[in-house]
This record gives structure tokens, C-alpha cells and sequence, in this order.
């Protein structure tokens, strides 16, 4: 399992990274999916990776 920086096309930064966050999609509203194709922002998990960024 290497995927975990595998980054989308909606995610502002590599999942995992510090000061990031889960976030719905806003692309597909969280479904994953645009009409019956899987979201191209999210890669179909409905969530994006998004920088918190508190500092
Ligand atoms: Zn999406």
C-alpha cells in the first residue's frame, strides 16, 4: 500500500500532511461521484484533502 500520497485533483495538499484536513467534496457534494462517473476531484472518495493551516 503505497498510496498514501497519492494526491486528487481537488486536494490542496498530500493527505497526511501536517495542518490538513478531511473536507466534502464540494465538487460532488461528498457522493463521490459526478452523474455515474467517479468524481475527477476527489477520485471518488467524496472527501478532499484541504490545508487547516491554524498556524
Ligand atoms: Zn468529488
Amino acid at each position: 500500500m503505497a498510496e498514501t500520497e497519492r494526491k486528487n485533483p481537488g486536494d490542496e495538499d498530500v493527505s497526511g500532511t501536517k495542518q490538513t484536513g478531511e473536507d466534502i467534496c464540494p465538487t460532488c457534494n461528498g457522493s463521490g461521484e459526478i452523474g455515474h462517473k467517479a468524481c475527477p476531484d476527489c477520485g471518488g472518495s467524496g472527501r478532499i484533502t484541504v490545508i487547516v493551516g491554524d498556524a
